[in-house]
């Protein structure tokens, strides 16, 4: 008799098309090749440096730290305390919080969905494009995922009215994903007006923001940036917010980051935090450590704390600085790309049909996913005129 061999039944799984590209990048020998696909933030000369407060923090941590003992599933309550205070300011739109610190945003998103579909939710709602792993993670947890249109790729706006139709037609009780700001993949920023329609919308329908987080203080700044956020949750009341210190502190590989949930009530949000510390204990069992500590030994040091800021603030002029040449560069190729002055954080989305893009990579040595996203930052101010000369003729 044939026994089956192991595996037999999966599906084959695609490689994941970002690290396929940056493979590809790597063994493309031309010197002058230019990688605007990989999705971290780049310094002038190319790099993605380790920040000056993060190495002061792991300086300082190596010489106190005395354990490494385990800590629990929810993670490290003083890093949670100074994030959320960092992130949401003292009055945290007047509502209670409490938190969970998770691996990354990714682990954040994915330990919000389990609460969503441990609550019962129905269905979350998501404007696209988005970023690519959002999807896959609410079907993950057995959410049905809704979807309308948010962004005009030709004319490089948000599609507000379209979003305000379908949150007005979702059901009591759905979920909305919200990016807090620099969106990813279209740098779409909104209006304060628009943020006030959204959360109008979603106070009188009963629907559950959750906040994906992942850019604060790349855009605007780090209280402009959060500001939309803070209005939804004081006119609602109730919200979920998946923080990740990946972009903000230059920690990608350390995985740190954190779920908030916001309320009137302790005991609810207590009851939710423990559903997510009970998911973490049976996935994970508890997050790792380093990252957390790191941020809370920046965001508790004054000095150290200001090392950060500095460096946020040049993060974030470097992005202005480019955003502000490509405006000019590819606005001569298609006018509605001077809205990428506008836009905000590291991503911005052109016009560009997916064979354009892979011919543009084969010819020029151009690197950006079939979507057309191309990050910002991995562009030096100098050489963003000539990357759109050479994008230009493929743009649509
Ligand atoms: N949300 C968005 C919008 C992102 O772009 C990313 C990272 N690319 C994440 C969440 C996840 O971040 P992390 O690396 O912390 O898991």
């Amino acid at each position: 008799m044939n026994t089956p061999a192991f595996f037999d039944s999966l599906t084959e799984q695609k490689p994941d098309p970002l690290l396929e590209l940056i493979a590809k990048f790597a063994a493309d020998p031309r010197s002058g090749k230019i990688d605007l696909g990989v999705g971290v933030y780049r310094d002038e000369t190319g790099r993605t440096p380790v920040m000056r407060a993060v190495k002061a923090a792991e300086h300082y941590l190596w010489e106190t730290q005395e354990s490494k003992s385990y800590i629990g599933p929810e993670g490290d309550p003083a890093f949670l305390r100074a994030l959320a205070l960092e992130v949401f300011g003292e009055r945290h739109g007047g509502r209670l919080l409490a938190g969970i610190q998770t691996p990354g945003g990714t682990g954040a998103l994915r330990l919000a969905a389990e609460l969503l579909a441990l609550d019962n939710r129905r269905k979350i709602w998501i404007g696209t494009p988005t970023w690519v792993n959002h999807q896959a993670i609410f079907a993950a947890v057995g959410l049905q995922v809704g979807t309308y249109r948010f962004f005009d790729i030709d004319k490089q706006a948000v599609l507000i009215d379209e979003m305000l139709t379908t949150l007005q037609d979702a059901a009591p009780g759905d979920a909305v994903l919200l990016q807090t700001s620099c969106h990813n993949p279209t740098g779409a920023g909104l209006s304060q007006q628009n943020w006030r329609d959204i959360a109008a919308i979603i106070a009188s329908n009963g629907l559950l923001p959750l906040f994906d987080n992942a850019y604060q203080g790349l855009g605007r700044g780090p209280i402009e940036d959060a500001a939309g956020m803070i209005g939804v949750i004081e006119t609602v009341g109730e919200a979920m917010v998946a923080v990740s210190c990946s972009k903000s502190f230059s920690l990608y590989r350390e995985r740190t980051g954190a779920v908030y949930l916001f309320g009137d009530q302790q005991a609810s949000l207590n009851k939710g935090v423990g559903n997510l510390a009970s998911h973490a204990r049976t996935s994970y069992s508890m997050p790792p450590a380093h990252g957390a500590a790191i941020v809370a030994a920046i965001l508790q040091n004054p000095s150290r704390r200001q090392v950060w800021v500095d460096e946020l603030r040049e993060m974030r002029i470097r992005i202005a600085e480019i955003r502000g040449a490509a405006a000019k560069a590819f606005g001569q190729f298609h006018p509605e790309l001077a809205n990428i002055a506008s836009q905000e954080g590291m991503f911005s989305l052109l016009p560009i049909p997916p064979e354009n893009v892979r011919q543009l990579r084969a010819e020029h040595g151009i690197y950006m996913p079939d979507s057309g996203r191309i990050n910002v930052a991995g562009m030096r101010v100098e050489d963003v005129a000539s990357v759109a000369e050479r994008i230009g003729p493929y743009l649509a």
